[in-house]
């Protein structure tokens, strides 16, 4: 069996990963990576299902256990992906999505070059302060905060394998899967197909 392709996908705050990946996740070939974070839930959210949501101690205290394959710090709030959510589902031949930061994306750049950077941009900053404000989760400072936060993360976005403008929801989905398509018929993907051909010619 093939083993499941990590996929690190990063979007600013607002851009609306968090409804494109659900839609992704209808899809049994993909599982999302669940985060470990120091952050308040938000209303609505589940301790397990959205984050990890853990003290600054018990943090720190996994980050020196060597439990995290990445951890940042954003917006004064630290962020950061556990092994445990990770390698387990590669294995079982599922794709596993981290929806994560700048920060660590650029750290796993490194560290995993088998992953398959996506970075999902709003259509513009106008756009994106208007959906911020319309989500209507954080005040005016914590917005401003994170549309100064994504204008930064914006400028890296060159640094991954392809950029998803989510000006449409269903388009931006239709992107993803097409990106995904791709790289399954990229002829590095398909050694075990020609080594099969071959040894039955
Ligand atoms: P939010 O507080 O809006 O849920 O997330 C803030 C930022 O933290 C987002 O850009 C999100 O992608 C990022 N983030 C969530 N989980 C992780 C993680 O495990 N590692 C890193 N590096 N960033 C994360």
């Amino acid at each position: 069996m093939n083993k499941g392709r990590l996929i690190v996908f990063s979007a600013p705050s607002g851009c609306g990963k968090g409804t494109m990946l659900e839609q992704i996740m209808k899809d049994e070939h993909y599982s999302f990576s669940v985060s470990a974070t120091t952050r308040a839930p938000r209303e609505g959210e589940v301790d397990g299902v959205n984050y990890y949501y853990l003290s600054k101690e018990e943090f720190q205290r996994r980050v020196d256990n060597g439990e995290f394959l990445e951890h940042a710090v954003y917006c004064d709030n630290c962020y950061g992906t556990l092994h445990s959510e990770v390698d387990s589902k590669l294995e079982k031949g599922i794709n596993v999505v981290l929806e994560i930061e700048v920060q660590g994306a650029l750290q796993l750049r490194e560290k995993r070059p088998d992953a398959l950077f996506i970075f999902v941009a709003p259509p513009s900053i106008a756009e994106l302060r208007r959906r911020l404000h319309k989500r209507g989760t954080e005040s005016d400072e914590i917005i401003e905060q994170r549309v100064s936060q994504a204008a930064r993360e914006i400028a890296e976005a060159p640094k991954y394998d392809y950029i998803i403008v989510n000006d449409a929801l269903e388009d931006a989905v239709d992107d993803f899967f097409a990106v995904m398509r791709g790289e399954s018929l990229k002829s590095q993907s398909q050694r075990e197909f020609i080594e099969e051909v071959i040894k039955n010619a």
